[in-house]
């Protein structure tokens, strides 16, 4: 039977939240026990697949081709755990299941109320993650703020849990913030009391305080705060502002965080195995040389739509101990017709990374036309891999109509349409070609070259694809089409041969990425970036 570790926020959001329970994963993985993890999303939506980037940031798609939350790709991250549709559960998967159930009368002629029947889907989702991942600890955040009226039936099943299987089963940990007033100059610890008052009139106890600061606390605040909050000082852990979050589960470890946890559960406090982490840690503290990568989207206001990008160009870069500096790009600038040369002044390499609708598209393809042009290493994802193919085909074929259906519905010269199974598709949610594929690789090909195999699986979150009855153009033309998916034909790697560095891929390699386990296909686009 598993057990359960519940990690919510008080004071304000954007904490840290996600990387607090990723730490405290990683920190119990380390020390050999099988760890899940799993966040609740407090709003009405069934999964952040119909959020717009800029509402939400990126949505990460796990292997089995859920939509969720971007907390999720710091968990796959740090945990290096694939997961899966059991560990995003929002208001919206809980209320439709219910209703569901209301509608097909399993409920007996019950009166149908937030409590007990909402109450109990969450708890089923938390123990179904439990019982499905064989996991002996699941790790449960849960998103906003303590307090909001939105995740109050969250709050309320995890009361429930905790008083149904004690303490020797489950534990609260609570993440507040700790503000440095300027002037004064001092640490407050009012908005964490309170939050943790709020908390308690919820009727949870919780049993461990991680406080957010930008100085560690003294003995002081912190006896204030276990005083206060009725908790040990020892678990109440500092949180200090750091330059790189891959920092923070050596923090913790420091603190002994991991150990109250098994403390409380009973379980052996088997010796934690953090070498590999340390050697990362030592790397990323010790990066000696720097390159500036383009990245050319049209939602770059807001870095956290691109989170899993611009991680995987970082890990890449860890393995060549090579800072990487990020030019944010908006496509819509290159559009209005901003100097290329000067914008690409410093680049080393341009991404195209994944994307929907018309907006900045023509900016982008501009970028890829420079990036062939003056033989910048280019890749492209996903909608990025659509547009070199595009571009390829307008300005190396002469097929100057040539464009995508998603922008142009009537275009004569669709090298990228619809797949063939969405054309009845009429719902927008969870119906895009979604999670893990097959991909044949050719040999002898850049593509080979990175993944050294013939077989690989990637993941998917796209209803274009590649047209094949220009394939054969397109080839006569040096366009190598190098990644196929057999089952439908479908084209899953182009690339151009006799540049530096030339590649796009139908999939999001950016999910697989790890910071101790750069992905194959950064890895030789940041190589070839700093050559
Ligand atoms: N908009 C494109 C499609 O739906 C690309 C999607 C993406 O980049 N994730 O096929």
């Amino acid at each position: 039977m598993a057990k359960y570790v519940f990690v919510t926020g008080g004071v304000v959001s954007g904490l840290g939240k996600g990387i607090t329970a990723s730490s405290l994963a990683l920190l119990l993985k380390s020390r050999g026990y099988k760890v899940f993890m799993q966040k609740f999303d407090p709003y009405i939506n069934v999964d952040p697949g119909t959020m717009s980037p800029f509402q939400h940031g990126e949505v990460f798609v796990t292997a089995d081709g859920s939509e969720t939350d971007l907390d999720l790709g710091h968990y796959e991250r740090f945990i290096d755990e694939e997961l899966n549709y059991t560990s995003n559960i929002t208001t919206g998967k809980i209320y439709s299941s219910v209703i569901e159930k209301e509608r097909r009368g399993d409920y007996l002629g019950a009166t149908v109320q937030i409590v007990p029947h909402i109450t109990n889907e969450i708890k089923n989702k938390v123990y179904e993650a439990g019982i499905t991942s064989g996991a002996d600890i699941v790790i449960t955040e849960i998103g906003g703020t303590i307090g909001d009226i939105e995740s109050q039936a969250f709050i309320e099943a995890l009361r429930q849990i905790g008083n149904e299987k004690g303490k020797e089963d489950t534990f609260f940990v609570h993440t507040t913030l700790v503000p440095f007033i300027y002037g004064s100059d001092e640490l407050k610890t009012k908005p964490t009391q309170h939050s943790v008052i709020e908390l308690r009139s919820l009727g949870i106890q919780p049993d461990m305080i991680v406080t957010r600061s930008p100085i560690a606390l003294d003995n002081h605040l912190k006896s204030k705060i276990a005083l206060y909050c009725s908790i040990p000082k020892e678990h109440i852990i500092d949180s200090v502002d750091v330059k790189n979050i891959y920092q923070i589960p050596i923090n913790y470890y420091n603190q002994g965080a991991d150990e109250i946890i098994l403390e409380q559960f009973g379980m052996e406090k088997k010796k934690a195995n953090l070498k590999e982490w340390k050697k990362l840690i030592d790397v990323t503290d010790n990066l000696d040389k720097e390159i500036e990568i383009a990245l050319v989207g049209k939602y770059v206001e807001l870095h956290d739509a691109y989170l899993s990008v611009a991680e995987s160009l970082r890990h890449a870069g860890y393995k060549y101990h090579t800072k990487i500096n990020i030019n944010w790009v908006d496509s819509e600038m290159l559009e209005q017709g901003a100097d290329l040369k000067k914008v690409f002044k410093n680049t080393k390499g341009i991404i195209v990374p994944g994307g929907f609708g018309e907006r900045g598209i023509e900016g982008m393809i501009k970028a890829i036309t420079y990036a062939r042009e003056n033989d910048i290493p280019f890749l492209g994802i996903c909608l990025g891999m659509q547009l070199a193919v595009i571009e390829f085909a307008r300005n190396v074929c002469g097929i100057k109509e040539a464009n995508s259906r998603e922008f142009d519905d009537v275009c004569p010269e669709p090298v990228i349409d619809l797949m063939a199974e969405q054309k009845n598709i009429i719902n927008m949610g969870g119906t895009l070609r979604l999670g893990n594929y097959d991909c044949r690789i050719q040999k002898g090909t850049l593509a080979y070259d990175d993944y050294k195999c013939e077989h690989i699986k990637e993941r998917h979150r796209h209803r274009y694809e590649f047209n094949n009855e220009y394939r054969e153009i397109l080839e006569k033309k040096g366009l190598v089409f190098s990644g196929i998916n057999e089952a439908s034909n479908l084209v899953e790697i182009a690339e151009l041969p006799g540049k530096k560095h030339f590649i796009g891929c139908q999939f999001h390699p950016e999910f697989k990425s790890r910071p101790t386990k750069c992905h194959p296909l950064f890895d030789s686009f940041i190589k070839a970036s700093i050559k």
